[in-house]
């Protein structure tokens, strides 16, 4: 027998059972273990909740073949972003970067995404980027934002139904605290048909943080 961690003695019998003859009944179960089927139902809630069993109506409990961490990745993989991302924190392209600063205390984030008119995405700005220019002899209330952002094609973002798992694996591949989720919108000039990406929210580390806790709290 393969004692699987985070199981109580009795949920680990009730998986070799299923394991071995299931699908099997949960009267049926609670027979072997000469026990009354209400005294284990919440040992198959868990066994059912961890994705290792599964139910079906009138054939009884039968045995996935997950392994708990198989279980917990596939769940992780499922949650979309837009089940835990933020609301998007802007500015527009011409604010200056004094008064991006001042944004950036009165809303208590570290990346601001900045904005063309319609809330199509321009660039985002952290708390780097406004360290360095401060730095300088700029003056911070002549300077747009603009100037000093990283600006689109260079933006690294994130779709509302996009994985969390993928779009956290992007934030620590390009080493940076947060995405913009967009939504992509046909734009046409007099001359041509282009792309553009509308900020419907942000996703940062400390979403997926949050997450983690939640996780592991559930
Ligand atoms: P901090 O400056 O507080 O360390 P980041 O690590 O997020 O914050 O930013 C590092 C650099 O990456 C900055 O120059 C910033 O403009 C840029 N950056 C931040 N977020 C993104 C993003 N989603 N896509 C592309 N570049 C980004």
């Amino acid at each position: 027998m393969v004692r699987t961690i985070g199981l109580s003695k009795r949920q680990q019998a009730i998986l070799d059972i299923v394991r071995t003859e299931g699908p099997i009944t949960g009267e049926q179960i609670a027979e072997r273990l000469n026990l009354s089927r209400a005294a284990l139902r919440s040992d198959y809630t868990v066994l059912v909740m961890s994705g290792m069993v599964e139910a079906r109506p009138r054939v009884g409990y039968y045995y996935t073949g997950k392994t708990v961490l198989n279980a917990i990745s596939e769940k992780v993989r499922n949650l979309k972003v837009r089940d835990v991302q933020s609301v998007p924190v802007v500015v527009t392209e011409n604010t200056s970067v004094y008064d991006t600063i001042v944004t950036m205390f009165l809303e208590d984030v570290g990346t601001l995404m900045v904005v063309q008119p319609g809330g199509i995405l321009a660039g985002v700005v952290s708390r780097k980027d406004l360290l360095k220019v401060t730095m300088g002899n700029t003056d911070l209330h002549k300077m747009p934002v603009k100037v000093i952002m990283t600006r689109m094609p260079n933006v690294i973002s994130t779709y509302a139904d996009e994985s969390v798992w993928l779009a956290a694996k992007r934030i620590i591949d390009h080493e940076i605290d947060g995405l913009p989720v967009v939504r992509e919108k046909d734009c046409t000039d007099s001359k041509e048909e282009f792309k553009t990406y509308e900020v419907i929210g942000r996703l940062t580390k400390t979403n997926i943080t949050r997450l983690f806790v939640e996780l592991g709290e559930s």
